[in-house]
């Protein structure tokens, strides 16, 4: 089966063709600045890409570059439209409506919008994205595969927070967690490369790009997570604070003057890593300034350390312990060194890495890199987000 998939961002469009038959990604790119008069567009497959500057006004003109670049461009590799399968969309927020991918219907649209408040970056122009492909593709399935859905499985204990019950309800704060397909997908194949039922395993997920999460998935159920009722909460991340004393906002409202929008900012744009080393966003950036020796850079590396182990621990205590640690994106995949501090000294609960396995070279492999004699597995595992969206959009169209 061919499926498209997309990913709607605020002003982004990523979409991958994928061949689930074949189990290749066949096309795959990124429409970016959407709305801005210097947006372009990147299409291509595997390390074939071409750059195109292309105004797109909105999401429906991007998409329409998209099945044109599909469709038309040098590299294209369907011949029509009617080629296509289904259509897979990624939708950043299900809220409690949604515990698995659903089969587009005006109902399940209905409940999107109605979820627009929760994700107003997000939901909107995925919904758009739907619609446009109904009017270009009248009739072919699609799909909606939630972020949050994985998450939908957490006990009240862990989603509710302490806070009154009413005002809890009344709005729809929870924790709803996100990441839900990349913890998915990683957890998936951990246990593909134990040889283990996922039924059978206790897995820690870490999702370690500009935006972080970690979550626990006990015999197969995610039990937590680190994000929590927006994508802000949980880890110190690359621009994001995470998890911090809540007094400090109404405290730095007050002394800095400062309007909820501007500490929504600084809190979504100006902490984590840049925020705390002074210098990027960007770990390899501040890697160099820690090498060098620059106190804060050195500060914001090991703070951003220290907030993986907390929730590591938490974890483990949480299932009663931990069978594997699974590490994804960016940093996760990439940056041996924070690996290697995030893991110093876990020996006594059973978690050795091993030193020459994780500073080896892999060129985006799936790989152990804990010790042999490590009883609890770590394993790098490069997320494949898209792969998932077109797995759950073939087993819902494949019953039709
Ligand atoms: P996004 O959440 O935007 O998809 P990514 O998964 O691409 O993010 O991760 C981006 C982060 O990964 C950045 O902080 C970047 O510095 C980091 N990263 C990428 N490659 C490396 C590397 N070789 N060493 C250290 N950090 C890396």
């Amino acid at each position: 089966m061919k499926i498209l998939v997309i990913n709607a961002g605020s002003s982004s469009l990523k979409y991958q063709l994928v061949d689930t038959d074949l189990d290749k990604m066949l096309a795959k790119g990124l429409c970016e600045r959407v709305g801005s008069k210097d947006s372009y567009i990147k299409h291509g497959a595997d390390k074939d890409e071409r750059i195109f500057a292309q105004y797109m006004a909105d999401h429906e003109e991007a998409l329409k570059v998209v099945f044109d670049a599909l469709i038309h461009s040098e590299r294209s590799t369907i011949t029509s439209i009617d080629e296509i399968d289904a259509i897979g969309h990624r939708i950043v927020h299900g809220g409690n409506y949604f515990d698995s991918s659903a089969l587009i219907t005006d109902e399940v649209l209905q409940k999107i919008e109605s979820l627009c408040t929760l994700a107003p970056l997000h939901n909107p122009p995925a919904l758009k994205c739907i619609q446009v492909c109904q009017d270009l593709a009248p009739g072919l399935p699609q799909v909606a595969v939630f972020d949050t859905s994985f998450f939908q499985t957490l006990p009240p204990s862990a989603y509710m927070y302490p806070l009154p019950y009413e005002l809890c309800e009344k709005h729809q704060i929870r924790k709803y967690g996100a990441h839900g397909t990349s913890h998915r997908y990683i957890a998936n194949r951990c246990a593909a490369l134990m040889d283990q039922p996922l039924e059978d395993l206790k897995i820690i997920t870490c999702h370690l790009g500009n935006g972080c999460s970690i979550s626990a998935i006990d015999h197969g159920i995610a039990v937590d997570t680190s994000m929590g009722f927006t994508p802000l909460d949980g880890l110190m991340m690359g621009t994001r604070c995470g998890a911090i004393d809540p007094a400090i906002i109404p405290f730095l409202e007050e002394a800095e003057g400062l309007t909820p929008a501007q500490i929504n900012e600084i809190m979504n744009k100006k902490s984590g890593l840049l925020g705390v080393s002074g210098i990027s966003n960007d770990m390899r950036d501040v890697r160099k300034g820690a090498e060098a020796g620059e106190e804060r850079a050195v500060l914001a590396y090991e703070m951003y350390a220290h907030s993986i182990r907390k929730y590591l621990g938490q974890y483990m205590i949480e299932m009663a312990g931990v069978d594997a640690i699974v590490l994804t994106a960016g940093v996760g995949e990439n940056c041996d060194r924070m690996r290697r501090l995030a893991f110093a000294g876990l020996q006594p609960l059973g978690i050795i890495l091993d030193q020459e396995k994780n500073s080896r070279s892999h060129h985006g492999k799936e790989r152990f890199i804990s010790h042999d004699d490590s009883p609890v597995k770590i394993i790098v595992i490069p997320t494949n987000e898209e792969m998932m969206i077109a797995q759950d959009t073939y087993e819902i169209v494949s019953k039709l």
